[in-house]
């Protein structure tokens, strides 16, 4: 069983390089920004309760996000254990994560957040089947039009360049002394997220122990 937790800024790759490891390794990908995203497009209840908080790039309250969180792992889908993104964001989920979860270890993606700026801002989503496009390193085929289902590509409401002024200062507060916290408590593991996805991927690998990446052909 592997539990991680992977952390770093908006646009580190936390995504991309959790679902390379869960693929391979049979991990669960917990992305609480999903389930938050999922239930805005669903129009559920807690959708209707998060929509504008999510939208403008501000933190959900703790409660909600905990409840979110304990739900989800409650499920006990991940035989094989879990990568948790996204979660925790401040020290009150830290706590509340450490006192009730054992971790392996936490990965910390690192950015700057000129390169950050450069990233969000040509991120791409596809409404229609959630894949991700980024203008810069993995354009669409067809401009504008998703490759698998042909959508119309949109630009998340939080990746404009207001929200993300926002949600780097928020991690800068908020997020970094949870790091801190972990350092005392877990193994932090640090990450340099400028190179080549398949780079990054093979960091993470090699300092986690874990069996060789080898990109599909
Ligand atoms: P993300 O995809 O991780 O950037 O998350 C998208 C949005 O979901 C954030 O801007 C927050 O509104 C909300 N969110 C995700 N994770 C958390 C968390 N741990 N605490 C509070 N809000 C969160």
């Amino acid at each position: 069983m592997r539990k991680y937790v992977i952390m770093g800024v908006q646009g580190s790759g936390k995504g991309t390089q959790s679902e390379l490891l869960c693929d391979d390794l049979d991990l669960v990908h917990i992305s609480v920004g999903d389930v938050f995203r999922w239930h805005v497009q669903h129009h559920t209840k807690l959708g209707a309760q998060v929509r504008r908080t999510v939208n403008a790039g501000e933190l959900v309250g703790d409660d909600m996000v905990e409840s979110v969180v304990r739900d989800r792992l409650d499920q006990h889908d991940w035989n094989f254990g879990f990568i948790i993104d996204g979660f925790p964001r401040n020290g009150r989920q830290a706590e509340f994560f450490m006192e009730s979860y054992d971790i392996d270890g936490v990965i910390h993606l690192e950015l700057p957040d000129d390169e950050v700026r450069r990233r969000v801002l040509s991120r791409r989503l596809c409404p229609g089947c959630g894949m991700d496009y980024n203008l810069i390193a993995d354009r669409p085929k067809v401009e504008g039009r998703c490759d698998i289902c042909r959508t119309e590509l949109i630009t998340r409401e939080d990746d404009t360049p207001e929200a993300l002024a926002g949600r780097l200062r928020d991690y800068h507060e908020k997020t970094r002394p949870v790091l801190e916290l972990f350092r005392r408590k877990e193994v932090v593991y640090d990450i340099d997220a400028r190179p080549a996805v398949e780079q990054v991927q093979a960091s993470i690998r090699k300092v986690l122990g874990l069996p060789a990446y080898s990109p599909p052909e």
